[in-house]
């Protein structure tokens, strides 16, 4: 028979970035808590968040339904008039055969984000009720992992990239549901970032440290922030408060993270050698590569969203490619040097990468928009999709770069250990 779990309730926090475990002082419920050991952010606390997060989030559910239920973008081209709504790039892009890329677009700015706002809604309004509901805590551990990939606000930021590039060919006209659009990105990112976790975790299940012998070693599951004893991950693996797969460290962390930044290099040639899209108008057609785009921007005086463009579809996935390769040569050479320095480099890495989706999003929008017959009609290159991958793959090798593996080098792959805590704490 297996040994009984022990669950208990514990004021201490597990880095997950560096793997220290430290203790919780009791501050003001608006504090931000920071890791001694690496400075990554652990906790913020928003004081009363309950009621302005659930606030937000349904207003987000009726913002959701104008955006997409309204055009989006009006185009005037010589007494031509096209409208679009958002999905309707996503449209094009499956006429036009490039169903990997339309399915990548539909969910990251139509399922997930209206994933994000259904789940807040499910959980944020039945906690004010003091209700627990079935699937309450799978929603909320797939709220956690899906949310990097809802991307709003990118796709925002790929409309204005659009509309100046537009500008000297056409007449764009904003939609209602652009101001939706732009009301909410702002109100879903304000809403999700108000939630306590924490806090609503502990609602969702009080304790949240689990152990089987007494003064084992302890890690932290990285979708509730459980601390959990060595004997359970061994034994099964499964974090007893959110069921998430839970590690002592990502097996084959180095090994997967060198694949997928390989994958990433051969893929980034095809990227940007093959146009990413195809311009025809009645006088020619042109091509565009990525680079030969953001030339284009610059020949036109657009300086502003050349560099846009140019940090995140050239610097921004080679940049993350470079460090990424020199955290996994500085892990394997068991480096002790520049850990904080090295720490912050992968939190920029992380944070940074999913940027760059902004090129795929304008191709998909000038696709959408740009359908004049013969005065005028954009078609989406080859290396779309190829480019489309490389910021996929970088950002699945920031995922599978365990970042604890940095401090590891400096004290061994030992984790914290609570009798040793308990020490500290007298
Ligand atoms: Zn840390
Ligand atoms: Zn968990």
């Amino acid at each position: 028979m297996p040994p009984v779990i022990h669950e208990q309730k514990v004021d201490w926090l597990m880095c997950h970035k560096c793997g220290s475990l430290q203790t919780v002082i009791p501050v003001s419920a608006d504090f931000e808590l920071h890791c001694g050991q690496c400075g990554h952010k652990l906790h913020v606390g928003h004081g009363a968040w309950l009621d302005p997060a659930s606030a937000l989030a349904l207003t987000g559910l009726i913002l959701f339904f104008i955006a997409n239920a309204f055009p989006f973008l009006y185009l005037k081209i010589a007494g031509f008039s096209q409208g679009a709504s958002i999905l309707t790039g996503v449209v094009a892009l499956y006429e036009h055969k490039a169903y990997l890329l339309a399915t990548t677009v539909f969910v990251t700015i139509f399922a997930f984000p209206l994933f994000e706002i259904l789940v807040l809604l499910y959980l944020l309004i039945p906690y004010r009720l003091n209700r627990r509901l079935p699937g309450q805590i799978t929603l909320f551990r797939w709220l956690v992992r899906a949310q990097p990939w809802s991307m709003m606000e990118i796709f925002l930021l790929a409309v204005l990239v659009t509309s100046v590039k537009l500008g000297d060919m056409a007449r764009v006209i904003p939609g209602v549901a652009m101001y939706a659009f732009f009301a909410l990105v702002a109100i879903i990112s304000a809403s999700y970032w108000l939630v306590d976790k924490r806090n609503l975790w502990s609602w969702l299940h009080f304790n949240n440290c689990f152990t089987q012998v007494d003064d084992e070693p302890i890690y932290d599951c990285h979708i509730c922030e459980a601390m959990i004893g060595e004997s359970i991950i061994n034994q099964s693996g499964h974090c007893p408060r959110c069921n998430a797969r839970v590690h002592k460290r990502i097996p084959n962390s180095l090994q997967k993270t060198t694949a997928l930044i390989i994958a990433a290099i051969i893929l980034y040639i095809p990227a940007n050698i093959f146009p990413i899209m195809t311009f025809h108008t009645f006088t020619g057609t042109r091509e565009d590569t990525i680079f030969s785009g953001v030339v284009e921007l610059i020949a036109h005086g657009m300086w502003a969203v050349a560099v846009v463009v140019f940090l995140a579809s050239i610097v921004v996935p080679i940049a993350k490619l470079v460090i990424l390769s020199y955290l996994v040569i500085s892990v394997r050479k068991k480096s002790t040097s520049a850990l904080h320095h090295r720490a912050l480099l992968y939190r920029i890495t992380d944070w940074v990468g999913r940027w760059s989706m902004i090129d795929v999003y304008v191709v998909t929008l000038l696709t959408a928009l740009v359908q004049f017959g013969i005065l005028g009609r954009v078609e989406p290159g080859g290396a779309l999709i190829a480019f489309a991958a490389v910021v996929v793959l970088t950002m699945f090798a920031a995922h599978s770069f365990d970042s604890r593996l940095i401090w590891d080098a400096q004290k061994g792959p030992s984790s914290s250990n609570m009798s040793l805590l308990n020490k500290t704490q007298d």
